[in-house]
């Protein structure tokens, strides 16, 4: 389901008093909306067309900081203007904000008018154009793991993040009766997003105390993409509407399980899944195999993508069910493929390396972008996993921080073929800055443990 309005859908709604804003909206480097809020008049007269955004919004980090070192961005260019230009197939109601629609934009230069290359909307309409020579589309669904929590985010800023309280008091997975209780948070949530044409499955209580799981029906590569960070800035909307905070840190607590973003992907031709095969091994076509080799190839190259803090890190640990290796398997939840729905058309695989803070484009077209080299190679799939796969010593490991990703991402000839060099290096620099600002901190730990004693 793509977005719900057309553009004479919301001049009609203008009319007739139902809608008065419009939110324009880019996705910046870490997955945030990002834009202005229009007078409806003003949109339908003639932002629809263009509006005007200063570059450094794809040049900045969560605090918004100028860091230097970029090519395309910095005080030498003088921080000029990108075009966003909406993509009026995105435009739908905000249903969660009174009044309001949305539309997402792509990124244009402002002088040529050609896409930002860097841009994470067009990082991943490239890879999909590359499986397209190919005569294949890839769909997929994004899990949306979060915690919820008693407080607010404003009333958690001020205490300095201090006695975070999870709004459950025990591991909910699958609870009825503790979700029934957050009900007041998830059932608009869920209600207001499927009105916003996204096509919602379900929400449940997740395997700690506080914690979410979001689930969207699978769709192609980019409106997955725009339902997860459409949705994601909705959780955190509808819940700061209750008073409450929804926090998509990958690990906010080391004594608890962190948060996830598993993808589910799959491979089509006209309609068809192509990663089903009746007679191939539990139901896995050739094809498959060579996409899956791809992936399992590359984890590493690519982890960056799925892990882009120092935080997301803190998730990869032994018996957390994050995972530490690369390698697939048969329904494991120990390994960072799965392959689910075995023997039947929904045959495809989840990833289960992404932490719940990535961003979906760059995650979805890394994926791609490995998939597609292993089909090209004709990559041969190794056998499946089993058994605890943080104990075994004979497969690959991902990358355990975040210095050691940033070099697999500087050094991937394969990321660097796909997505071009200048792509790769601008994302390098953005690992490198939130590392060198990581490095500045004195940590709470580093004062307790040595203050005195050391
Ligand atoms: P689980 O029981 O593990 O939650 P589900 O059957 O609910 O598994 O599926 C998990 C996600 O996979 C859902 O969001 C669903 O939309 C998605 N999904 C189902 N079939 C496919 C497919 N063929 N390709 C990609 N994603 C799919």
């Amino acid at each position: 389901m793509a977005g719900n309005l057309s553009f004479e859908d919301l001049k009609s709604l203008a009319a007739e008093g139902s809608i008065d804003t419009v939110l324009v909206c880019l996705v910046d480097m870490q997955g945030r909306l990002m834009g202005k809020r229009f007078h409806v008049q003003n949109f339908l007269d003639s932002a629809h067309k263009e509006t005007h955004c200063c570059d450094y919004l794809l040049a900045t980090d969560l605090e918004m900081a100028t860091p230097d070192g970029y090519t395309s961005s910095s005080w030498i260019t003088g921080y000029g203007d990108y075009v966003m230009q909406p993509d009026l197939d995105t435009l739908r109601l905000a249903a969660w904000l009174p009044g309001t629609a949305l539309v997402l934009c792509d990124i244009l230069d402002h002088h040529t008018h050609k896409h930002v290359p860097h841009s994470p909307r067009a990082m991943l309409q490239k890879q999909i154009e590359r499986l397209k020579k190919y005569g294949l589309t890839a769909k997929m669904a994004t899990e949306l793991e979060f915690f919820l929590f008693e407080q607010g985010f404003d009333q958690l800023r001020k205490a300095n993040y201090q006695n975070l309280e999870p709004i459950s008091g025990y591991n909910e997975d699958y609870h009825i009766l503790q979700t029934t209780k957050e009900e007041k948070i998830l059932r608009p949530l869920r209600n207001h997003l499927f009105a916003s044409g996204i096509p919602v499955e379900n929400t449940k209580g997740e395997a700690e105390t506080g914690q979410e799981e979001l689930n969207i029906r699978y769709s192609d590569a980019l409106e997955c993409a725009d339902h997860h960070t459409i949705a994601k800035n909705a959780t955190k909307e509808v819940a700061w509407q209750h008073g409450h905070a929804a926090s998509f840190l990958a690990k906010w607590n080391p004594k608890r399980l962190g948060s996830a973003t598993h993808i589910h992907l799959s491979l089509w031709n006209d309609e068809k899944p192509v990663f089903y095969d009746p007679k191939g091994n539990h139901g896995m076509s050739k094809l498959m195999g060579h996409y899956l080799a791809g992936l399992i190839k590359y984890a590493s190259d690519y982890t960056w993508f799925l892990a882009p803090y120092v935080n997301s890190y803190k998730r990869f640990m032994k018996g957390s069910f994050a995972p530490t290796k690369t390698a697939w398997s048969i329904d494991n939840r120990t390994a960072s493929f799965r392959l689910c729905g075995s023997d039947t058309k929904a045959i495809r695989v989840e990833c289960r390396i992404g932490g719940a803070d990535l961003n979906p484009y760059l995650a979805e077209a890394a994926l791609m972008a490995a998939g597609l080299k292993g089909l090209e190679d004709q990559l041969e799939l190794p056998p499946p996993t089993t058994g605890d796969l943080y104990q075994d010593e004979n497969v690959g490991e991902l990358p355990s921080t975040l210095r050691a990703s940033t070099e697999t991402l500087r050094n991937s000839r394969m990321l660097r073929d796909a997505m071009g060099d200048a792509v790769i290096d601008h994302y390098v620099r953005c690992a490198e800055w939130e590392q060198e600002e990581f490095d500045k901190v004195v940590t709470d730990w580093e004062i307790k443990r040595g203050f005195e004693r050391a």
